[in-house]
């Protein structure tokens, strides 16, 4: 373990390797593309472009492990997961350093990234009591039925930038702990955090073929979602390329799961406790520097609270734009130079199309990281539906402000939105979040909590616009998802019992 981060220490280039059989090796591609500093630069890395051979060879060691794999008992598979969960925990710090330096996000959000995936990887450790079938006797006279959770096969996962550790570990683990082999494609901007908790995984004992890595871009994610061995695809990305891989990959008769973009409000009713959720807005906004798939960018401000824009502004002037490895750092850049345009052309498209802009992010100096993707926090108020500002995900710190006088007003604004990963309310009544919980069309709902990323025991359960496919990653869910039900119905026959007879009709007797 750790070649990669002792690497990064002597600011060496490092190349992320397959994983293939058990053995992690250079890719034979011509393709390669710089792993980039997002706060400097700096090349620290390099990945490949895997062949169309490599991804075969990966798929076929996958699907040549599954025939022992599927055989070994629960318990030694649920032992892997115990030591995986023990070396994740152990190596925290040296991998949120390599996280932080691929990725840009501070190193206290960078081991939260880790500590967030490591409690699936906590969950995996009980899949026994997840994976049981039911049992009911006595359907009919001596007829039983039960249901029996058997793996799919080879699964593969397709995972996105912005969160390389915990992603691929809402994957593979409940992939593999359930009898899965699979093969993961890791975000080509950072998988140096990911390789190493592969490493981790192979560490711990996944056994040789059960766990494949290739990298990649679209050639890779294509030959995935057509290949005839694959039986089941996990994505989280943008919606563009989301919607593709749901397509492609259920034309080809795998069972997809896609999350995807989002656009998340949070609605601040005026008994709400003011201080806390000012800083629950501004943390959930900006943290990230906005990009996560559940960071806040529409506040809806209703009647009186109005009066706390001010405030709020204020509030997020006391952030600190910084590398993330600097102590002071609350936000870091975005992840490279053309994600910050595509920021930059949005906030001036709200400037063009009328929103008020309170605070420009824009113009931001970080010294002695002059060259860095950075975008400072970024305030719109009198946004309206019509802008893109408020149509499109920034994936950037920018926060637009709504204002509306009703509550009813704004959950009809968000239920109109083609979103649905996470909403939060902030109130201290709970007749009026009772209600809201009700009539809310958004899969997950944060009640006084901005980012409502449920823990592994439920699943992640973004809805409408954001998800494709009935099941979510982690959680239950993962485990329906990563198994086919397969149902058992039995008679056995007392020697001496007398005939039932034959029996034309479709009940049972
Ligand atoms: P992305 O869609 O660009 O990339 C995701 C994966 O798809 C990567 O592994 C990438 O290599 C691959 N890919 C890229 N272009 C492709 C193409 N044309 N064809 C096939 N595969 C392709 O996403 P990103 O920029 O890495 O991540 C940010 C996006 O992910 C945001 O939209 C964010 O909201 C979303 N996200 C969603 C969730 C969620 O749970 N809903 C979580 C995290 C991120």
């Amino acid at each position: 373990m750790n070649a990669i981060y002792k690497n990064l220490q002597g600011q060496q280039i490092t190349t992320a390797k397959l994983l293939i059989n058990g053995e992690f090796v250079e890719s034979k591609t011509q393709q390669w593309q710089d792993i980039i500093n997002p706060a400097t630069q700096e090349v620290i890395g390099q990945v490949p472009m895997a062949t169309t051979d490599e991804v075969n060879a990966a798929i076929a060691s996958a699907q040549a492990a599954f025939a022992t794999w599927r055989q070994t008992p629960v318990q030694a598979r649920m032992r892997i997961m115990l030591k995986l969960q023990d070396l994740i925990r152990q190596n925290a710090k040296s991998i949120a350093q390599v996280l932080t330096a691929e990725q840009g996000k501070t190193l206290a959000d960078a081991e939260g990234d880790i500590q967030r995936g490591l409690e699936v990887v906590e969950h995996a450790c009980s899949v026994g009591t997840l994976q049981m079938g039911e049992y009911l006797d006595g359907v009919a006279r001596g007829v039983d039925t039960y249901t029996l959770q058997q793996p799919l096969g080879v699964c593969a996962g397709i995972t996105p930038f912005n969160f390389p550790a915990m992603i691929p570990l809402w994957m593979f683990p409940m992939a593999i702990v359930c009898g899965n082999t699979f093969v993961l494609k890791p975000s080509e901007q950072d998988p140096l955090s990911t390789m190493l908790l592969v490493e981790l995984a192979i560490e711990a004992g996944v056994p040789a073929g059960v766990l494949n890595v290739v990298h990649g871009g679209k050639e890779v994610v294509d030959l995935l979602c057509t290949h005839q061995d694959i039986k089941a695809i996990s994505f989280v990305g943008s919606t563009a390329v989301g919607t593709h891989v749901y397509n492609l990959a259920g034309q080809h008769g795998k069972r997809v799961q896609a999350m995807m973009g989002a656009k998340n409000h949070a609605v601040i009713m005026p008994d709400a406790n003011k201080e806390q959720t000012l800083n629950a807005l501004v943390g959930a906004a900006f943290g990230a520097a906005g990009q996560r798939c559940m960071a806040l960018s529409v506040a809806i401000m209703v009647g009186e609270t109005k009066h706390w824009v001010n405030e709020l502004v204020e509030k997020t002037k006391t952030l600190k734009v910084n590398a993330g490895h600097e102590a002071d750092a609350d936000l870091g850049p975005v992840i490279s130079p053309r994600a910050k345009q595509r920021v930059l052309d949005l906030i001036q498209s709200g400037v063009d199309e009328g929103a008020e802009l309170l605070l420009d992010g824009r113009d931001v100096q970080v010294v002695g990281y002059e060259q860095g993707n950075f975008v400072g926090p970024t305030i719109f108020n009198q946004a309206t539906t019509n802008m893109r500002i408020y149509n499109e995900e920034i994936f950037g710190p920018v926060l637009a402000i709504i204002h509306v006088d009703t509550l009813a007003e704004a959950v009809a604004l968000i239920n109109a939105n083609p979103f649905g990963n996470g909403v939060g309310l902030f109130t201290q009544s709970g007749a009026i979040a009772r209600q809201f919980q009700e009539v809310i069309d958004i899969g997950q709902v944060g009640i006084n909590i901005p980012i409502p990323v449920p823990t592994p025991f439920f699943s992640f359960t973004g809805s409408r616009g954001s998800k494709l496919g009935d099941l979510g990653p982690y959680g239950k869910q993962a485990v329906q998802f990563y198994t086919q039900t397969k149902t058992i119905t039995s008679r056995w026959f007392e020697e001496q019992a007398p005939s039932t007879g034959v029996n034309t009709t479709i009940s049972l007797r």
